[in-house]
């Protein structure tokens, strides 16, 4: 890495705690910090993969920390918090990343366990772990907390209704984080990602019809790639972004901004 590249994007020293680690979006992040020099603490419900994934970071030379971790679970969350401090004593940059779509359909359709569960898992899993981050990061003056939403966050949405609830709270999660932290040298930021080649969107990417409806949706006329969500959130990770907070970055090939034309 040259000096410019180094001094803005590098993130040698730092410690970046990633849930949802090992899925499309969060493998391609985990390489991403990697990369840039630092210590990754991944916590998935997948152990497995992240002991795979631990194994091939390493092999790179990157400190490792592979947590299994349900995010459904506040006492599994404390204790990833307490293992990430054990292990490495801060944590710089929290990705908090997992994320699951939920029921599909009418928002009157959806029960009272799958509103229970995806309001967990996409929203109250990043509330618990920023709550507990960010006073650790505006203790040590700096600290940058990324938040994985979606475009469906930001539109009204058919199909996936409590999904995108969920997301445009965490939308919210970052504003109010920003102002609440920003004093104390915080950053939080959003990533919304539009449609992104990963098992998530799976359904629509094997149905022609589905794809081609939203290809032609979208000016780029494709998918984005995991590696492109993961190069915003490099991005948002370090200085770069130095003076950037309480945004939300859409990385969507377009699709926002078209009118379908
Ligand atoms: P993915 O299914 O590959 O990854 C989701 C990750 O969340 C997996 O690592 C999974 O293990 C983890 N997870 C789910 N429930 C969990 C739980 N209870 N405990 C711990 N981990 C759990 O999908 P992805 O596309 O990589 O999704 C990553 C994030 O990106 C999600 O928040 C998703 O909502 C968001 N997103 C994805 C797309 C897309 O098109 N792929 C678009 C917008 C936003």
């Amino acid at each position: 890495m040259n000096a410019f590249l180094e001094t803005w994007f590098g993130l040698v020293g730092k410690t970046v705690l990633i849930t949802g680690g090992t899925g499309g979006i969060g493998t391609a992040m985990s390489r991403a910090f990697a990369g840039a020099g630092a210590r990754l603490v991944i916590a998935s419900d997948d152990a497995p993969a992240s002991a795979a994934l631990a194994r091939e970071l390493g092999v790179l030379g990157c400190e490792v920390l592979a947590q299994p971790c349900d995010v459904a679970k506040p006492v599994e969350l404390d204790r990833l918090v307490d293992a990430a401090l054990g292990r490495f004593g801060t944590i710089d940059i929290l990705a908090c990343n997992a994320g699951i779509s939920g029921p599909h359909g009418p928002l009157a359709n959806a029960t009272w366990q799958e509103r229970g569960q995806l309001f967990r898992i996409n929203l109250a899993h990043p509330l618990h772990l920023t709550s507990r981050v960010a006073p650790l990061m505006g203790a040590q003056g700096s600290g940058s907390i990324i938040l994985t939403a979606s475009i469906a966050g930001l539109r009204g949405n058919k199909a996936l209704g409590l999904y995108g609830i969920a997301k445009a709270a965490l939308i919210q999660l970052a504003r109010n984080l920003a102002v609440e932290w920003g004093p104390a040298g915080v950053r939080a930021n959003a990533l919304a990602p539009g449609l992104v080649a990963t098992s998530w969107a799976k359904a629509v990417l094997a149905d022609p019809q589905a794809r081609e409806r939203r290809l032609s949706l979208t000016p780029l006329r494709r998918v984005g790639t995991p590696e492109e969500i993961a190069a915003a959130a490099l991005f948002l990770a370090g200085p770069a972004a130095g003076f950037i907070t309480g945004q939300t970055i859409v990385v969507d090939g377009g699709t926002l901004i078209s009118d379908g034309n």
